[in-house]
């Protein structure tokens, strides 16, 4: 996937060791991430279990491989089953195979935001929020998945390019009644990018 070249580039350039919360984060870009994650109260552990993969199927671009090797996630939320990886740029195969080969061992949803950091709406690209690819049952999809929040019942999640309807978390718009006010736009989550695009670490602590 091609990425941005505003927000949050530092960790292109040089990952830089950040501590938040507590956390040793590997670049700042993954520190902004937790302060997003916390604004939006969402729970969430970081590098909790690394996985030893042997001959484990994987599904890329239509080619089915078995993946050997070990990867330690960087963020679980136990409250929707979603690991989430965080890339400071594009995500190479290797790393593609990885996240394909825990949804499969795991049983659960993978997601790689290898965006960067930017504010919704502020690029003028079709992608308008921070996107990431899907990984399910060991398949890769290269759908642009973004955080959204629904502003009827307030739960949040990674729907495909943010719209409402598309959340395995709520059931409150269908394909009659399309949502994408008030999904990756929703005022809370671009109050998350804000305060996390805007976080200091100069002095090596808290923002
Ligand atoms: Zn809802």
């Amino acid at each position: 996937m091609s990425h941005f070249t505003n927000g949050d580039t530092s960790s292109k350039i040089k990952a830089i060791e950040t501590a938040y919360r507590g956390y040793k984060f590997r670049s700042r870009l993954e520190a902004r991430w937790a302060i997003f994650f916390d604004t939006l109260h969402l729970k969430w552990v970081y590098e909790e279990e690394g996985f030893d993969f042997i001959d484990t199927p994987v599904v890329y671009c239509g080619d089915e491989i078995l993946y050997t090797g070990y990867y330690l996630p960087d963020f679980y939320f136990p409250d929707l089953n979603y690991y989430v990886e965080i890339k400071g740029s594009t995500a190479t195969q290797q790393e593609m195979y990885k996240c394909a080969a825990l949804s499969h061992i795991k049983d659960c949803t993978v997601f790689i935001f290898d965006s960067g950091m930017f504010l919704p709406g502020s690029t003028g690209f079709d992608f308008d929020a921070p996107y990431s690819s899907r990984f399910q049952k060991g398949e890769f999809s290269d759908y642009p998945m973004m955080w959204m929040k629904c502003d009827k019942c307030g739960k949040i999640d990674i729907a495909f390019d943010g719209w409402v309807h598309y959340s395995t978390q709520c059931r409150c718009y269908d394909d009659n009644n399309r949502k994408k006010t008030g999904g990756s736009n929703h005022i809370d989550i671009c109050s998350a990018y804000v305060k996390a695009l805007s976080a200091r670490f100069e002095h090596g602590e808290q923002p």
